[in-house]
């Protein structure tokens, strides 16, 4: 992931080592070329000019410090601004007070929703927890199957509606798991959702009224980063018509450019909190936007 957008940067910050002192041409230059980087890496447009502008003017204005060169300055100010876009600080999740903490998946059929669910259970098992997972994807006809399977392997419960029960009532489904996992002590509850082809009303009236019934603690909108700008444009869809708290990032292990990760938090205003890099249950873990900018800049 980032391979081109980190051999485009290294290439940049190589032509300013050396210098004594940036010139105007020579930051001008710099933007210009991390603009280009930017851009073939698939950033959103504003993300872009917002990046750059904010580059070039602390680029500008900052002192130079006696510790660093001209181009390790430029290094500093653009991780910074990485980290910036990427999120700043690691957005955790928030557990509920009381009661089963109450983690709602929504995203287009594809997106890795299901996949995601069981890697998530494992995690919060392995850390002590005691989580459910909750079959509310009843449109594709191999999900709740499928979330079965992995859970099974993550060694997780799993609610499910009866084989020709509860077919076509998600919501309800999604009401017989709350009170089951009251009853049976599970501290989280995991509700994958259906996801369509593309984004359509129904889809996200369906996600509201699960969305109602469960009262989740956390809506985390699971998306495919190697669908790079198309993420973004979905995700503000989501955003009007479910609303979310976080993204999970899938397929990270498929995305050369990365454009999604970089532009998705600016343009929602939502946080990348967990990324999934491969089909095992183990690719996955916490997105810390520092670590990610440290690997663009390695
Ligand atoms: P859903 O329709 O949103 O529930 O999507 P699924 O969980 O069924 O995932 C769709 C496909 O993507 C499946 O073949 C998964 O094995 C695959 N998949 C999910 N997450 C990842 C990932 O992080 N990396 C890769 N390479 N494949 C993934």
């Amino acid at each position: 992931m980032f391979a081109t957008l980190s051999d485009r940067l290294a290439d940049t910050f190589k032509n300013l080592r050396g210098k004594g002192r940036l010139s105007e041409a020579d930051i001008d230059a710099t933007a210009r070329e991390i603009r280009i980087a930017l851009l073939e890496a698939d950033v959103a447009l504003p993300v872009v000019r917002e990046f750059v502008a904010a580059v070039k003017d602390r680029a500008r204005g900052e002192e130079v410090s006696g510790a660093l060169n001209p181009a390790q300055q430029i290094v500093k100010i653009v991780n910074e601004e990485l980290v910036g876009i990427l999120g700043g600080e690691t957005r955790r999740l928030r557990f509920a007070k009381t009661g089963p903490t109450v983690i709602m998946l929504a995203g287009l059929q594809g997106a890795g929703k299901t996949t995601l669910a069981a890697k998530l259970a494992l995690w919060l098992k392995e850390q002590g927890r005691s989580p459910m997972l909750v079959a509310a994807d009843l449109q594709r006809p191999n999900a709740v199957n499928q979330l079965q399977v992995n859970g099974q392997r993550a060694g997780v419960t799993v609610f499910a509606p009866e084989p020709g029960n509860g077919v076509g009532d998600p919501v309800g489904v999604a009401r017989d798991a709350m009170a089951e996992a009251r009853r049976t002590l599970h501290d989280v509850v995991i509700v994958d959702t259906a996801g369509r082809l593309g984004v359509d009303a129904e889809l996200m009236q369906q996600a509201a009224d699960i969305r109602d019934v469960v009262q989740p603690d956390e809506v985390l909108f699971v998306v495919d980063a190697m669908i790079g700008q198309d993420a973004v444009t979905t995700a503000q869809a989501f955003l009007e018509g479910v609303g979310f708290d976080g993204v999970v990032l899938t397929k990270l292990d498929g995305d050369a450019r990365g454009g999604a990760a970089l532009s998705i938090r600016s343009v929602t205003g939502r946080p990348v909190m967990f990324a999934s890099s491969g089909e095992k249950l183990t690719d996955f873990d916490v997105f810390h936007p520092d670590r990610m900018a440290s690997r663009i800049l390695d």
